[in-house]
C-alpha cells in the first residue's frame, strides 16, 4: 500500500532512494542490476522504504522472512543471543547450536543416527550435499532440467539455466539434468556410477514447478534399487514454507539428505545439510568438511526461535489455509489473463496466459505490493507465514485492476518495438 503518511521518512521531500540507489550503482558489484528499492524496516508482513512508502511483503526476501520483519520471539533471541556471544568457531559448541540440530532432526522425523551440517546459505548446504555424494565412492549426480541449486560452482552444475553456468564452464563434471516430473528419464539417468539424485520438492526458481505427488516416491524407489543417494532440496519448500516442516514428508518418503535454508534463520544467514540415518551420516567423517561461522550461536539462536515460534503459534495449519485462501481467491476473481495458481501453502505462483509478470510486478509495487515475475507468465508469491487472510485480500482485491494494466502495458510495449 503506497502510504506515504506512515513511514518516518513521509515528511522529507528529497527522494532518500535515489540517492541511495545512486551511491549503491558507485559502491556495489553490478551482478543484481539496479535494486527495485531500498528498504528501512518492516513489522509482520509489512515493509517501508526510506522515503516512508508502506509494501505488503509478498515476497519475504524470497522465502526467507518466515516470521515476516521485526517479529518479537525472533528479535528478542538475536538481542539476547548476541548480548552473551555472536560467534565462536567450531572449535567449540553452543546449546544454541546443539539444539537447534536437535529441533530440526526432530521436526523433519529423522531417524536415530541422522545430523546436522550447519553452513550459513543455501548454495554451502548444496555444496556440502555434493562432498557428501563424493564420499559414496561415486561421481554421477543426477539433477533435473529447471533445477536451481546455488551460485557457488559445485552447486552450479547442479543448477540448470545455462545462463547461470555457461560463464563459469568447465564446472564439476558427471552432472546429468533429467527432465522434471518425468520418472522414465530418471529411471533411465540413475546407473550404477550415480552418487546422488537432487531434486527440489518443488522447483521455486523454475517457476513453482509442482510435480505429480508420485515423482519423490518414484525417486525413492529408483535412487534405493541404484544404491545412491536421494537429496532432497529443501532450501525454498522447507521450513514450513508448503503447509508441512519440510515438503518431501507431504510424499511420505524419507530421503537420504536434505539441504535446507532461507526460513530456517528468518533472515538471519544459516543454512544446513541434514543426513538421514546413521549410514549416510557416517560418510563425511573428522576433517572432510567445515566452516567458519557455520552454525555459530547467533544464527543457530535465530533459527531456534524461528523453529519454536512456528510450532507455538500453529503456522503449519496458518499457512496451508492462507495459501489454499489465497489460491482461490486470485482464481475466483476469474480474470482472463489467470490461469490458474501452482504451488503448496505460502510457496505460490500466479499462472498468466502471457508474458505479463514483468509489467504486473511493476504496477504490483507502485501499488504497493511486493511480489516477483518468476517467469514471463509466473508471479511468484512467497509471503512470511504470518501473513493473514485479510492481507490476502488486499492484494487479490487490487489484482483485476493490476491484470488489467498489466496487459495494457506489455501491449503497449510491443506495439512500440
Ligand atoms: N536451492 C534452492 C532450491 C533455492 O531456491 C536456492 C535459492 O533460491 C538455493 C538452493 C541457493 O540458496 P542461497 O541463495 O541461499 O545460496
Amino acid at each position: 500500500m503506497a502510504d506515504g503518511a506512515t513511514g518516518p521518512g513521509a515528511a522529507a521531500s528529497a527522494p532518500a532512494s535515489a540517492v541511495m540507489l545512486q551511491r549503491y550503482q558507485r559502491a556495489l558489484l553490478g551482478v543484481f542490476g539496479v535494486p527495485q528499492l531500498v528498504l528501512d524496516h518492516g513489522d509482520g508482513a509489512w515493509a517501508w522504504d526510506v522515503d516512508g512508502r508502506r509494501y505488503l511483503d509478498l515476497l519475504g526476501g524470497i522465502a526467507v522472512n518466515a516470521l515476516g520483519h521485526n517479529h518479537p520471539a525472533l528479535v528478542t533471541a538475536i538481542a539476547e543471543q548476541a548480548a552473551r556471544m555472536v560467534h565462536i568457531s567450531n572449535f567449540y559448541t553452543s546449546a544454541a547450536q546443539v539444539g537447534l540440530a536437535e529441533k530440526i532432526l526432530a521436526v523433519a522425523g529423522a531417524p536415530e543416527g541422522s545430523a546436522v551440517f550447519f553452513a550459513n546459505s543455501g548454495t554451502e548446504a548444496v555444496e556440502a550435499a555434493v562432498k557428501l555424494a563424493r564420499r559414496t565412492g561415486r561421481t554421477g549426480i543426477v539433477a533435473a532440467e529447471g533445477a536451481f541449486h546455488g551460485r557457488t560452482t559445485g552447486a552450479l552444475a547442479l543448477t540448470h539455466k545455462a545462463a547461470y553456468r555457461e560463464p563459469f564452464a568447465p564446472l564439476i563434471p558427471g552432472v546429468t539434468h533429467v527432465p522434471y516430473d518425468d520418472v522414465d528419464a530418471l529411471r533411465a539417468a540413475v546407473t550404477e556410477d550415480t552418487s546422488a539424485v537432487v531434486l527440489e520438492p518443488i522447483q521455486g526458481e523454475a517457476g513453482v514447478v509442482v510435480p505429480d505427488p508420485a515423482y519423490l516416491v518414484a525417486a525413492r524407489e529408483i535412487t534405493a534399487a541404484a544404491g545412491a543417494l536421494l537429496v532432497v532440496d529443501e532450501i525454498q519448500t522447507g521450513v514450513g514454507r508448503t503447509g508441512t516442516w519440510f515438503a518431501f514428508q507431504q510424499a511420505g518418503i524419507v530421503p537420504d539428505a536434505m539441504t535446507v535454508a532461507k526460513g530456517l534463520g528468518g533472515g538471519v544467514p544459516i543454512g544446513a545439510l541434514v543426513t538421514f540415518g546413521p549410514q549416510t551420516s557416517h560418510l563425511l567423517t573428522a576433517g572432510q568438511h567445515g566452516s567458519t561461522f557455520g552454525g555459530n550461536p547467533l544464527a543457530a539462536a535465530a533459527g531456534l526461535a524461528v523453529l519454536d515460534t512456528i510450532e507455538r503459534d500453529g503456522l503449519l495449519d496458518h499457512v496451508t489455509e492462507v495459501g489454499n485462501h489465497l489460491a482461490a481467491r486470485v482464481v475466483g476473481v476469474g480474470h482472463d489473463a489467470v490461469d490458474g495458481v501452482r504451488g503448496a501453502g505460502l510457496l505460490r505462483a500466479v499462472a498468466l496466459t502471457g508474458p505479463y509478470a514483468p509489467s504486473l510486478a511493476v504496477l504490483a509495487r507502485e501499488a504497493g505490493f511486493l511480489v516477483n515475475p518468476v517467469a514471463p507468465d509466473a508471479l511468484r508469491l512467497a509471503p512470511p507465514l504470518v501473513l493473514t487472510t485479510e492481507q490476502v485480500d488486499l492484494f487479490v482485491d487490487a489484482l483485476p485492476g493490476l491484470l488489467d494494466a498489466a496487459i495494457d502495458l506489455s501491449t503497449r510495449s510491443k506495439e512500440q518495438i
